[in-house]
C-alpha cells in the first residue's frame, strides 16, 4: 500500500528509476551519514529499502545524527554511474533533500551498531530489542514468519478449519512440564494456570461438535531452561473428529507440504516416510532420527561376548557404529573422541574401538581379548567396510546405551560434515509406547499426554496390572521429525470415560484427584464423545528451520533470554506490596 501523508507519499522500497524527475517525500531512519565537503549524504532507511540522500545544501545536515527518524522531500535523481551502489535495489537513484523534518530525535549514545549487531553481546541486543529489530535481517524475519502463518491459515481454512481460540486462564492440564500460575484477586487463595496447550479444550471442541480445529496459539511451559527452548512459544494446532491416524498425518503432511515448496521451494518426499518408535531407538538411538545420513547403530551382543574381557562379558546390551572412512583416526582423536563421550552431556563410562584397515586388518582396544577372527564376526555384525572406524558401547540398559551411541552418531555424523543443512529429511515416528516407566518415582508416566488412546488391539495389556503387560501398550501416536528435530505431534484420543478414567489409574491419579483435576473431560466422554485425533507443532521451531538459522530467538519479535527473563521490560519482576495484599499473598524473604 503506498502511504500518502505529511511524512510521506513513498516507501522507500518502492522507488526505481522510474521515478527520476519526481518530487518524492519518504520517511525513515538515518543509516548513516557521510560528509564530503560541500556535498553530504543520508543513507536513509525504512523497512522495506535504503535511499541515498544527496543534501547539496549542508546546513540541512545540522542537528541530523544516526538512528534519528527524519522525513525528507526533495526529487528523485539518477546517480552518476561512478557512484552506484549494484548492492542495493535503489543503488543507482538518490533523492536529492529540498527539506528535512526531524520527527524523532536520538538523545542517547546507541548502545550497539545496528547492522551489526549480531556481534553484540545478545543480552545488550534483547534489551533494546526495539533497536534490534530495525536491522534489515530482523524484519526480514518477522515477515518470513508472517508469510508463515498465512500459508498455514489459509491451506487449514481450505482443508474445511475453524480457527477456534481457547482461553489463556486455565485450570492446570499436566503435559510433562509446570505451570505458570495466575493468582485470581477475586477468587482469593485460587489460582488459574496458562495453558501448556490448548489440549484438553480442542478435545473438548471435538465433543462440542467443532469438526475440525485449528488455532494458531501461545503455549507456556515452566521448564528447566535448555538452549533455545522459550518458556512461551507458539503451536499450529489442530484436532479432528471421527478420524483415524491416517487421516491426521495425511492433512499435515499436506500442510508441509505447501510450506516446503512455498517457502523454500522443496518438494519434501510423498509419501512421507515412517518409522516405528522402537525402530528409531533401536537403529538411530533417538525418538527423533537425523536420517540424512546412514551410521546406524548395530547390536552385537552375541558376537562381541564371551571372549574373557569383563565390560562386555558383563553387559545386557552392546552397540556399535561404523563410521565411514574414520579408520584413519589417530590415537589422540580416539582418545580426545573418548573423553567427549564421558562428558556428563553423554555419559558414557568409556568408548571400545575397533579400526578396519584399508588392507581388511583389524587394530582395536581390545586386541588383547579378541582374535581377528573374533573381530571380523563384530565388524559383519556392524556392517562396517574396509577403512571404517567400528564405535562400540555397552552397558546394562539397551535404551541407555542406544541413547549414547545415538548422540555420538550425531556428533560423527557432524564432523564428517554429513548433515547437510540445504537436504530435508522429514520423517514420521509412529506407534509409541503409551507408558514410560520412571525408575526415580516407580510410576509411569505418559509417553505423550494422559490423553493418548491406547491402541485398540493392546486394551487387553492397559486393563492388566502387571508392569511388564503395560509396558507393551502402543498407542496411535506419532511426532513429525525433520534432520533429528521434532516439529510436532499429536495422537489418538481417549473418548471414552471409562478407558480416560483407567488411564488416570495407571498413571497413580487416584480417583478423588482424577475427578478434581479432570471431572470435566470425563464428564464430556459420558455425552457421546465422537472419536477423534489430532496434532500440534512448534512454530517458533519451523520458522527457524525454514529460515535456515540456528536460533528461534531469532524468529519471535520478544524473547525470553536464555534465563527466562524479558530484559528489556525486566520481567519477572517484584510486585507491589498493594498487588501482593489484594491478592492475599505473602513472598517468603528467605
Ligand atoms: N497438545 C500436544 C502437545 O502440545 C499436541 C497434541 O497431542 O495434539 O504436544
Amino acid at each position: 500500500m503506498t502511504p500518502n501523508n505529511k511524512y510521506r507519499n513513498t516507501n522507500i522500497g518502492g522507488l526505481s528509476e522510474a521515478n527520476i524527475g519526481e518530487t518524492k517525500r519518504v520517511a525513515g531512519w538515518v543509516e548513516n551519514i557521510r560528509d564530503h565537503g560541500g556535498v553530504s549524504f543520508i543513507d536513509l532507511r525504512d523497512m522495506y529499502g535504503v535511499l541515498q540522500v544527496v543534501l547539496r545544501d549542508t546546513s540541512l545536515l545540522d542537528g541530523i545524527a544516526r538512528e534519528m527518524s527524519i522525513s525528507v522531500e526533495g526529487p528523485i535523481e539518477k546517480r552518476d554511474e561512478e557512484t552506484y551502489n549494484p548492492k542495493i535495489p535503489t543503488g543507482t537513484i538518490e533523492l536529492e533533500a529540498k527539506s528535512i523534518d526531524v520527527l524523532g530525535k536520538v538523545y542517547k549514545q546507541l548502545p550497539f551498531e545496528i547492522q551489526t549487531s549480531k556481534e553484540t553481546r545478545e543480552d545488550v541486543r534483547l534489551k533494546y530489542r526495539y533497536l534490534d529489530l530495525r536491522k534489515k535481517k530482523m524484519q526480514d524475519n518477522l515477515s518470513f514468519r508472517a508469510a508463515l502463518t498465512t500459508l498455514a491459515r489459509n491451506y487449514y481454512a481450505e482443508q474445511g478449519f475453524t480457527e477456534v481460540e481457547t482461553p489463556m486462564l486455565i485450570k492446570s492440564t499436566p503435559e510433562g512440564a509446570r505451570d505458570y500460575l495466575v493468582p485470581s484477586r477475586i477468587n482469593l487463595g485460587r489460582f488459574y494456570a496458562l495453558p501448556q496447550s490448548p489440549q484438553t479444550f480442542k478435545q473438548l471442541l471435538m465433543v462440542g461438535g467443532t469438526d475440525r480445529y485449528f488455532q494458531i496459539v501461545k503455549c507456556f511451559r515452566d521448564e528447566d531452561l535448555r538452549a533455545d527452548r522459550q518458556p512461551e512459544f507458539t503451536q499450529i494446532d489442530c484436532e479432528m473428529s471421527f478420524v483415524e491416524q491416517e487421516d491426521v498425518l495425511n492433512t499435515f503432511e499436506g500442510m508441509m507440504r505447501t510450506l516446503f515448496k512455498n517457502v523454500i521451494g522443496v518438494e519434501i518426499a510423498n509419501p512421507i516416510p515412517r518409522m516405528s518408535w522402537f525402530d528409531a531407538m533401536d537403529k538411530y538411538g533417538s525418538d527423533k532420527p537425523d536420517i540424512r545420513f546412514g551410521m546406524t547403530i548395530h547390536e552385537i551382543t552375541d558376537v562381541a561376548k564371551g571372549k574373557g574381557f569383563g565390560v562386555l562379558d558383563g553387559a545386557g546390551y552392546i552397540g556399535a557404529i561404523s563410521v565411514p572412512g574414520a579408520a584413519d583416526y589417530t590415537r589422540k582423536q580416539i582418545d580426545e573422541l573418548t573423553e567427549w563421550v564421558k562428558r556428563p552431556q553423554v555419559g558414557a563410562k568409556g568408548l571400545i574401538y575397533i579400526k578396519v584397515n584399508a588392507d581388511g586388518s583389524f587394530k582395536s582396544s581390545i586386541d588383547k581379548f579378541y582374535a581377528p577372527e573374533d573381530l571380523e564376526k563384530i565388524a559383519n555384525a556392524a556392517e562396517a567396510s574396509k577403512g571404517d572406524l567400528i564405535l562400540v558401547m555397552s552397558g546394562d540398559n539397551c535404551r541407555k546405551v542406544q541413547t549414547m551411541l545415538g548422540v555420538l552418531r550425531l556428533e560423527m555424523g557432524n564432523r564428517l560434515g554429513l548433515r547437510n543443512p540445504k537436504e530435508f529429511a522429514p520423517l514420521w515416528i509412529v506407534d509409541f509406547p503409551l507408558l514410560e516407566w520412571d525408575d526415580e518415582t516407580q510410576r509411569f508416566y505418559a509417553m505423550h499426554h494422559p490423553f493418548t488412546a491406547p491402541k485398540p488391539e493392546h486394551e487387553k495389556y492397559f486393563y492388566s496390572d502387571k508392569k511388564e503387560d503395560l509396558e507393551k501398550v502402543c498407542a496411535n501416536a506419532y511426532d513429525f521429525v525433520l534432520n533429528g528435530s521434532e516439529l510436532g505431534g499429536g495422537s489418538i484420543r481417549i473418548h471414552n470415560a471409562d478407558v480416560q478414567k483407567r488411564m488416570f489409574e495407571v498413571l497413580g491419579i487416584g480417583p478423588e484427584e482424577a475427578e478434581y483435576k479432570f471431572g470435566f473431560i470425563i464428564n464430556a466422554f459420558k455425552f457421546g464423545a465422537p472419536p477423534h485425533g489430532g496434532l500440534a507443532f512448534g512454530f517458533d521451531r519451523v520458522c527457524a528451520l525454514f529460515g535456515g538459522q540456528e536460533t528461534i530467538r531469532d524468529f519471535i519479535a520478544f524473547p525470553k533470554n536464555n534465563q527466562g527473563r524479558d530484559v528489556m521490560i525486566d520481567s519477572p519482576s517484584e510486585i507491589d506490596q498493594t498487588q501482593l495484599d489484594e491478592l492475599q499473598i505473602d513472598i517468603r524473604k528467605e
